[in-house]
């Protein structure tokens, strides 16, 4: 194995050059074997290697997809093909993705300004997400309210909304979305999830109301705000796949700390990475990062959170603890029902199928994840979402699949947060 990938660097520079105009990849590579899945966990493990994986090699039943710069993209075909690995490539050129998608954001902020109106069918860059905010909490100014928890690495304010009836320290449900960067669709399905609630809640539409006459539900629309910066600067792969937060490592060529593998949660095994380099790196130490720490002091601090939810993308997964291990969370049976139920009432909406089941068994040995820290803290109602797509697009989902996406993952969120509400703890 060695050897081979020796080569694969070798060709690597060979056919640097005269490839040097050409547009990223991404191969999807079907693991048939224990073999193919070690070589592929070490072709992942080699930072220098210049591949950007979407997904992992876990099993032979799951998919590893892999962004491959156009540079390294005759190695990698000729490494796969000399090992029998089999591949397809299910995004023939990403360059165009990228202009298309960030075309449509020029020409709908256009639309946007001339209408003076909000259109839920588009991304948005944090400029314009967080005037959102501020227009939504000022026309339900009885319901919801905008927290400061704190600053990011940048310095810029982490904010979330608050929906409550009154009442201190209610019982409460905790959303967020964005922890990383590039996850678009996650960021938008917050938005329209925002403005869901607040509208439902105006119309008396169950069942918001009556979750929120016993419970507060708080929502971080972007909980990476300096990755999501940093994902608009260009369309360029560099910029647009942008995973962790911005700050600064013990590594003068390489910044950010994937926050999904910096909470004190079994911080520091083998599901995550020590190089700076990595786009699995947990940072120095456990919640070393702003980011993380802000939402870990805010939550402890309120103390009374029921439900944990957390919206990531893609694969069409909904999640329960645990990451860092394969054992069962003591909570298991329950966990398993209710993802189930929340799965089905997704599907009811527009037929997409979602897979229900640990992190560690549905994506990867991952220490150090916000849903880990969540359960291991008490809160037992806690979920990941890996949303839409399973990789035609992966992280470039088109937006005229924002509102469909939004719309089916509230009929699994409505399903659980009335099931929290109904089930005190
Ligand atoms: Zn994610």
């Amino acid at each position: 194995m060695r050897l081979y990938l020796a080569v694969f660097a070798l060709l690597a520079a060979v056919h640097c050059e005269e490839l040097f105009n050409g547009t990223d990849q991404v191969l999807r590579i079907n693991a048939e074997s224990k073999n193919h899945i070690q070589i592929l966990k070490k072709l992942e493990r080699d930072v220098d290697s210049g591949l950007d994986f979407w997904t992992h090699a876990v099993s032979t039943e799951q998919p590893v997809d892999i962004r491959v710069p156009h540079s390294r993209l005759y190695a990698l075909k000729d490494f796969l093909k000399k090992n029998n690995i089999p591949f397809t490539v299910i995004i023939n050129n990403v360059q165009e993705l990228l202009v298309r998608e960030r075309e449509e954001m020029v020409r709908n902020a256009e639309v946007e300004r001339q209408t003076k109106s909000f259109n839920f069918a588009a991304y948005h860059d944090l400029e314009t997400i967080y005037k959102f905010m501020d227009t939504l909490v000022a026309s339900h100014s009885n319901l919801i309210s905008k927290v400061n928890i704190g600053s990011t690495f940048e310095d810029r304010p982490m904010y979330v909304l608050k929906f409550s009836t009154g009442g201190e320290k209610r019982p409460a449900i905790w959303i967020d979305a964005g922890m990383h960067a590039r996850e678009w669709i996650s960021h938008a399905t917050a938005v329209w999830l925002a403005d869901r609630i607040a509208t439902d809640f105006k119309k008396n539409r169950a069942p918001v109301p009556s979750i929120l006459s016993k419970m507060d539900i708080y929502l971080l629309i972007v909980a990476n705000p300096d990755g999501y910066v940093f994902t608009h600067l260009s369309f360029s792969p560099i910029n647009r796949f942008w995973r962790k937060n911005r700050s600064a490592t013990s590594s003068r060529k390489c910044n950010g700390v994937d926050l999904n593998r910096n909470w004190d949660a079994e911080f520091g095994g083998p599901g995550a990475s020590d190089d700076p380099c990595a786009e699995y790196y947990r940072g120095p130490f456990a919640q070393s990062e702003f980011e993380v720490k802000n939402i870990a002091k805010f939550i402890t601090s309120h103390s009374n959170f029921k439900s944990f939810m957390t919206l990531h993308s893609y694969m069409q997964l909904l999640m329960y603890p645990y990451g860092y291990i394969g054992i069962d969370a003591l909570d298991w049976p329950e966990l398993h029902d209710v993802a189930t139920k929340a799965k089905i009432a997704l599907y009811s909406l527009h037929g997409t199928v979602y897979k229900v089941g640990s992190i560690f068994h549905k994506i990867d040995q991952a220490n150090g994840a916000s849903l880990d820290w969540a359960y291991l803290r008490g809160i037992k109602y806690s979920f990941a979402f890996d949303l839409r797509d399973t990789g035609e697009y992966g992280f470039l989902l088109p937006a005229d699949q924002i509102v469909p996406t939004a719309k089916e993952t509230w009929f699994a969120l409505k399903y659980l947060m009335k099931y929290v509400c109904d089930h005190p703890y």
